[in-house]
């Protein structure tokens, strides 16, 4: 998946400012600025960048091995280093190298966070950054923010040998799916698996067993895989706003084009390649 990486990720909040091998990263509406040779992302080290963008207001991020990512929003006028260009999450998701994609992923995350939390949603001032902790503190009502993230479940559901696939009604994905939906607040992550597989198909589950969880960032997501079994009758009553068919699946009808990045198509291959001990 897309966030086993090789590499060692330290992500402990700590003030810090960037130094001239600093990697940065800059975000742009459009995406991270980044070199894209043969299918591999780099970033620009701080000390190639103008002064001007130098002179941003830029944020320590995280740790990747030995090196030390530091975040800002581009301002539009700075020039560009030469080489670079803003790559949207869609293109650099399926790229290489794997902390790369990782590192601009999650930077993203956090720059949607921080964009999102200028103001405070209380009172309307501006809010500042906590000195002990990642969190956006309003000066003036005390309101404290953290970091957005959202938990969700993946749900594979097995009656037997088959396996329930969904497709998702009006996205851009395409591919084969698992149940999928957020946690609603006051309810356990058990009662939002339950909860989604009777939403979306109106099946009743048992049996359930946690797999693993995915910081699925793109969305700002925490997502928690499950596995389950079918209760009761296997007829499908699909909603309609959420998915386009829901159908069950031997492991031999499954198609075989999962992404390597995602813990949907980990659990699926899973399930079809019979490493999955709920089938
Ligand atoms: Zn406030």
């Amino acid at each position: 998946m897309f966030q086993d990486l090789d590499i060692r990720y330290d992500n402990a909040w700590r003030k810090a400012a960037p130094e001239a091998d600093s990697v940065a990263l800059i975000r742009r509406e459009d995406g991270i600025l980044a070199a894209l040779s043969d299918g591999r992302l780099a970033f620009p080290a701080f000390g190639q960048l103008s002064p001007a963008a130098r002179g941003l207001e830029w944020r320590y991020a995280f740790t990747l091995g030995e090196s030390e990512y530091f975040l800002t929003q581009w301002d539009d006028e700075s020039p560009l280093p030469e080489g670079f260009e803003f790559v949207a999450s869609r293109e650099y998701r399926n790229l290489g190298p794997k902390d790369a994609v990782f590192a601009a992923a999650v930077s993203e995350s956090l720059h949607r966070w921080y964009e999102a939390n200028r103001f405070c949603s209380r009172c309307g001032k501006p809010m500042r950054d906590s000195d002990t902790e990642r969190a956006r503190v309003c000066p003036d009502c005390g309101l404290t923010v953290y970091p957005k993230i959202c938990p969700a479940v993946i749900v594979a559901v097995t009656h037997g040998d088959r396996l329930l696939l969904t497709k998702y009604q009006g996205r851009a994905f395409k591919r084969y799916a698992l149940v999928a939906g957020f946690a609603e607040i006051g309810e356990s992550i058990e009662d939002t698996v339950r909860r989604e597989v009777l939403e979306e198909t109106g099946l009743r589950v048992k049996n359930l067993r946690y797999y693993k969880s995915q910081p699925w960032v793109f969305t700002d997501s925490l997502l928690f895989g499950f596995r389950c079994e079918l209760e009761g009758s296997d007829k499908i009553t699909i909603q309609q706003s959420e998915l386009s068919e829901a159908g069950w699946y031997r492991r031999d009808e499954i198609p075989g084009d999962y992404s390597g990045i995602s813990l949907t198509g980990e659990m699926i291959e899973r399930f079809k390649n019979g490493t999955d001990d709920c089938g």
